[in-house]
């Protein structure tokens, strides 16, 4: 009788076991300036597509909001956006060629970036969302390739998002090399700005052929990096060739969500 009593209640609770062990990883992933709060559908399906679960994070100013909402996630995804404030940021008088600055944003997703990656979370920066991941940590930023850093590519294609305009050379022994397995790849380009000097800490790890930051990662570790072309528009359209840097970024996210368990 005990022993049916028994088994009868592992059975009811089979399925929460099954529950918690399969949790698909939750992915935080930043908002732009939108109103209501939002983040481009592009990035929402290439995480979905990689297995997350994707949650948009809502620009604040306030460090207890954003603590509170990296109790849950399991990773950051940041997303593309505007200029970044160059007289706060680099210490640099505005250029002229400089677009739209979003200042709460900025400050936002710096302090997002900075703490996520102090707790150890995994994260992936997208277009300005690896601009400003350097920016964090202290790197600089060319405010307008064409004008200072003689790019001759044109780094703002007038092509659909899932098509790839311009080459990039990708380092050996990086976490890219890895994930793509090819030294050179077609990638699209919608920017201005770029990395100039990887913030302490980081390198380099893909260039165009006019010498322009194509994707950096943090040095030591194979769970922050960014990329300066945007994947997710390639994922979005059903071409999943970039899509290993989604499925990378839901790994790392499930040994963060196993590891926190463990706590
Ligand atoms: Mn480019």
């Amino acid at each position: 009788m005990k022993k049916t009593v028994l088994s009868f209640l592992i059975m009811l609770m089979m399925p929460l076991f099954a529950a918690s062990e399969g949790h698909k990883p939750i992915i935080g992933v930043s908002a732009t300036e939108s109103s209501p709060a939002s983040a481009p559908s592009t990035y929402i399906n290439a995480v979905k597509r990689a297995g997350g679960v994707p949650i948009v994070i809502p620009i604040t100013s306030d460090s207890t909001q954003i603590a509170a909402i990296l109790e849950v996630v399991d990773g950051i995804v940041m997303t593309g956006g505007a200029d970044i404030d160059p007289l706060k940021y680099l210490g640099e008088e505005p250029v002229r060629a400089l677009g739209e600055i979003t200042p709460l944003r900025d400050e936002f997703d710096i302090m997002l970036i900075r703490m996520a990656v102090r707790k150890g979370l995994p994260l992936f920066g997208i277009c300005r969302g690896e601009q400003i991941l350097n920016v964090a940590f202290g790197g600089s930023l060319y405010q307008d390739i064409p004008s200072q850093a003689g790019a001759y590519i044109k780094h703002n294609q007038d092509a659909p998002g899932s098509y790839g305009t311009h080459s990039i050379t990708i380092e050996k022994n990086s976490l890219l090399r890895s994930l793509l397995g090819k030294e050179s790849v077609a990638v699209n380009s919608f920017h201005h700005q770029a990395v100039k000097e990887p913030a302490p800490g980081f390198k380099v790890t893909a260039k165009s052929k006019d010498g322009i930051v194509e994707a950096i990662e943090m040095e030591g570790t194979d769970k922050v990096w960014g990329t300066q072309f945007h994947p997710e528009s390639f994922v979005n359209a059903g071409d999943d060739f970039f899509l290993p840097l989604f499925r990378h970024l839901i790994e790392k996210a499930k040994e963060y969500r196993a590891e926190k368990r463990q706590k």
